[in-house]
């Protein structure tokens, strides 16, 4: 059997997407296991009724009907936008009317990348993104990070690749989202690589530590970095005040020498603030001795650019790239997806909420 998380989530709160076939058995047929895997099976099938669980027998699909209301998903894609480079965007509705968002982005490569929410809201606050206006409400179970993988697989096709980058910081919930990675790679279930699966965090050292020393799935790991200027970097990402770069750099480089794994480091490029010849060189000396790839992300302002920043220039990205590569710096780019329909999360759920 599969050796579950270290830090367990409460199997009675989830939905069904949240369960091994072991604990569905435990909480509905305890006297015959198996009923468990037969569940488990149509869950990978996406059925959206128990109805269709035919080899079920009917006293126990009327049980769970009853525990959840007649639906195998705890949760409801009520928006969906299609951007004409392909980016899919799910506004996505909670058991208790809360909002999340799911988006789908299709590279150059055909590669079909599900970026999941984690909490609803976020408490980080970081200033150039637009899920902190909305503050922290509650942490997603792990059945709620599932069910994003499936509604967007039914709407836009499997996806190839997971990156928990959508609303919240994961390692702020960090049980559910390990038993949510534990499902996805599950050899009996999705069978997503680790190598495919992605965590990204603003910089919570002490999840960072967690991951480094308990996580027996070798996922890959992302962290904002945005500003390796220690005070500029207070500015705009808060968690920094609890974390300084100092901790964060030695925490990132123990990852690294222990897993042997290389990190990237996310960099928002915020026009005329972050994108300057020092801030690169100041970004080129944070990264030089960790095993890392720097993502560059031309910050997307969104339809209403309400924030107090300026889209970075074409220009200005093509020399902060090239600067860095000078530095000897591995770097990747991240072209604009889903302009068309606000792709930055936050903007959509964050809309639902306030209209
Ligand atoms: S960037 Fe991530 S960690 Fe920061 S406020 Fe937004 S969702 Fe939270």
């Amino acid at each position: 059997m599969l050796q579950h998380s270290f830090i367990k989530s409460n199997p009675e709160k989830q939905g069904l997407y949240g369960l091994f076939p072991e604990e569905i058995a435990q909480l509905f047929s305890p006297s015959t296991p198996f009923r468990g895997r037969q569940v488990f099976d149509w869950l990978l099938k996406g059925v959206d009724s128990f109805e269709e669980m035919l080899n079920v027998p009917k006293q126990l699909r009327l049980k769970m009907s009853e525990a959840f209301e007649g639906n195998p998903f705890t949760t409801s894609v009520t928006e969906q936008q299609q951007d004409d480079d392909g980016t899919v965007k799910l506004l996505i509705r909670l058991q208790d009317g809360l909002y999340i968002e799911s988006v789908l982005l299709t590279d150059e490569e055909g590669r079909k990348t599900a970026c999941i929410s984690s909490q609803v809201g976020c408490a980080m606050g970081c200033t150039f993104c637009k899920t902190a206006e909305m503050g922290f409400q509650r942490n997603l179970t792990a059945s709620e990070i599932v069910e994003q993988f499936y509604h967007l697989s039914r709407i836009a096709g499997n996806p190839s690749h997971i990156v928990y980058m959508g609303m919240g910081e994961p390692l702020a919930n960090i049980g559910e989202v390990i038993k949510s990675v534990e499902l996805f790679h599950y050899p009996k279930g999705l069978q997503i690589s680790a190598r495919k699966i992605t965590i990204s965090t603003c910089g919570l050292v002490h999840g960072i530590k967690t991951l480094t020393e308990e996580l027996s799935i070798p996922v890959k790991l992302a962290v904002s970095l945005t500003s390796a200027d220690n005070e500029q970097r207070s500015v705009l990402m808060p968690i920094n005040r609890r974390h300084p770069l100092p901790i964060l750099h030695r925490a990132l480089k123990s990852y690294c020498i222990t897993t042997g794994k290389r990190i990237t480091l996310e960099y928002v490029l915020l026009g005329d603030e972050n994108d300057s010849e020092i801030a690169c060189r100041e970004l080129a000396a944070f990264a030089k001795d960790l095993n890392a790839v720097i993502n560059i992300i031309p910050w997307n302002p969104g339809a209403e650019n309400e924030m107090h920043f300026n889209e970075p220039s074409q220009q200005s990205i093509s020399r902060f790239c090239s600067l860095l590569e000078k530095e000897g710096l591995r770097i990747t780019r991240r072209y604009r997806r889903g302009r068309g329909i606000n792709g930055a999360c936050g903007q959509l759920a964050g809309k639902s909420v306030s209209d």
